[in-house]
């Protein structure tokens, strides 16, 4: 066994375990990332990286190379044969984001993007080593791995992460149920260079009584994804041919789509299930391990990356003692919440879109077109599909009425927690002292916990403070807080506390709950 104890293990180099990697290590936590295949995934599932994802790679220093990689979808339109049932323009729903887009970039190459930076950044992927088995006590766990060369290792870690897929080995030994179905629903999909008439920078869905037929554009083709189980033209789901795309897209989209090249082909049956706690003593679930479901939408890669963003500073925080391993339990209350809305929210959209009764089909179609109309509802679908609109609820860590996406994630950047000054304005010269004190205060005794960031009007008042000013309060006014006030915004971007006071008391209780 290797004589040294390391902090974290992680079990699999999907998505999941590559961006838990890349966090841990601005963490400066030390860690080992095994992976069983010998090499990277060439094949790409994942075709979608919502905004959530992308803000959370700004903060991982990866995103300018996603952006460069990937190809921008402005929008996504709803068909019906030749009539256009509805659109949404991304732009038009104004996205409180500076990635107002989803990014259309396969999957391995999102997983090469963050092997490479995780490589520059100084970390290593173990590939060829496997998890065979892990036994586990109050204080640690000892896993049992099969390396490269066919040889045993036995490595003690402090915390596992499960990061090992649907198929998860480490589910399975800890005899974890996964609950859920299979949807009866049978899918193909082909990466393709067609060419089409209609807007290329959108998403197009057609529908037809043989079950839809989707378009998302990609950075060098296009992904095909149409479900087939009710469709007699298909003979073997399993073995998708050119042929089997040419009659789909002749009887299912308008005339004019042309296929020039073919990339990829291939067939998936999709579940939805998920487990009951994500943490079991010092072992923690994080992506497909813990959830699965359908990739209408687009989530279940994003949403396991989201998962590591809640759980590393978490885990920093444990393993630095700056917290006990209470507070890993928010973890779970507040990504499980997450995945079940996730999978209710896909399981139906799976249903919506694979309707096959003529005058079902009718009715979503005409109930689609009316709302697609109302800019609430297209904000609506936009805020869910991108994950900008997912909130926690209050708990253990989070202070009634917070629990909020941070509006502006670009201000906070810093892997501490950061404490927001506003000064208001009208309420300024009251505010200027209390501001002072409280920032200077914060720096000298919390540093280890906290940055401090002073938003005010201008930054002449406080020098020597972090300043970020805003001339005009819009920032003020879209934290609502035209008097002045305080929140706490944590490292991965959600605000803890929102408060109208500007009080140490405040920052002391929201600390003496984060330290549990
Ligand atoms: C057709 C399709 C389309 C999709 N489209 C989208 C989309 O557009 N957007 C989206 O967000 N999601 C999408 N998804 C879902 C997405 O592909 C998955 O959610 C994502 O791959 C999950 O990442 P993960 O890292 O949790 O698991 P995985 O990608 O499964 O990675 C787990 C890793 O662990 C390794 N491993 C397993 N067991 C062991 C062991 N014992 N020891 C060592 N290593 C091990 C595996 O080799 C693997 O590399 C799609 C899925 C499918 C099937």
């Amino acid at each position: 066994m290797s004589s040294e104890t390391i902090p974290v293990l992680i079990i699999g180099a999907g998505p999941t375990g590559l961006n838990l990697a890349n966090l841990l290590l601005q963490y400066k936590i030390p860690f080992r990332l095994i992976e069983q295949k010998d090499a990277a995934i060439t094949t790409s599932n994942a075709l979608a990286v919502q905004s959530r994802s992308l803000e959370m790679w700004q903060q991982m220093g990866v995103v300018e190379k996603a952006l460069a990689a990937g190809k921008k979808i402005l929008g996504l339109a709803l068909h019906s044969g030749t009539k256009k049932i509805g659109e949404i323009s991304f732009k038009q729903v104004n996205l409180p984001t500076q990635f107002p887009f989803i990014l259309g970039l396969p999957q391995a190459d999102s997983e090469h993007l963050l092997s490479e930076h995780l490589l520059s950044q100084g970390g290593k992927i173990e590939r060829g080593s496997t998890l065979i088995d892990f036994t586990q006590t109050d204080q640690t766990v000892i896993a049992e791995i099969q390396t490269a060369t066919g040889q045993k290792e036995k490595i003690a870690c402090d915390w596992l992460i499960a990061a090992d897929g649907s198929h998860s080995v480490v589910r399975k030994k800890l005899n974890l149920a996964f609950e859920g179905d299979t949807i009866p629903e049978k899918f193909i999909m082909a990466d393709m260079a067609i060419n089409a008439n209609f807007n290329p920078e959108y998403f197009h869905a057609f529908s037809s009584p043989l079950g839809p037929l989707v378009f998302a554009p990609m950075p060098k083709f296009t992904r095909i994804i149409a479900p087939v189980t009710h469709d007699q033209g298909i003979k073997d789901f399993t073995q998708p041919t050119l042929a089997d795309f040419e009659y789909i897209i002749a009887n299912r989209s308008p005339a004019g789509v042309k296929i020039d090249s073919v990339v990829w082909m291939s067939h998936f049956v999709t579940h939805h299930r998920m487990i009951n706690n994500y943490c079991h003593g010092r072992v923690i679930f994080a992506g497909d391990s813990a959830h699965i479901h359908s990739p209408v939408g687009g989530q279940g890669m994003n949403t396991g990356m989201q998962d590591t963003f809640n759980l590393a500073w978490k885990l920093a925080a444990v393993i630095q003692k700056k917290s006990t391993p209470r507070l890993l339990a928010s973890y779970n209350t507040e990504r499980h919440a997450v995945a079940k809305k996730v999978l209710a929210g896909t399981t139906k959209m799976t249903e919506i879109v694979t309707l096959k009764n003529a005058f079902l089909i009718a009715l979503r179609n005409t109930v689609m077109s009316l709302l697609f109309k109302i800019s609430l509802v297209q904000k609506k679908i936009i805020m869910n599909i991108s994950e900008l609109g997912i909130s926690y609820d209050p708990n253990e860590i989070i202070f009634p009425s917070a629990g909020q996406r941070a509006l502006h994630p670009e201000l906070f950047q810093d892997t501490k927690h950061t404490l927001v000054l506003f000064t208001g304005g009208s309420a300024f010269e009251k505010n200027a002292k209390d501001i002072i004190r409280l920032a200077q205060s914060v720096m000298h005794q919390y540093a280890d916990y906290f940055t401090v960031l002073i938003i005010s009007e201008s930054d002449k008042h406080f020098p020597n403070l972090n300043v970020q000013v805003d001339p005009d309060y819009q920032l003020h006014d879209s934290y609502n807080m035209q008097n002045g006030g305080m929140c706490i915004v944590r490292p991965d971007q959600y605000i803890g506390m929102l408060q109208a006071a500007i009080t140490q008391a405040n920052v002391v209780e929201y600390l003496q709950r984060l330290k549990c």
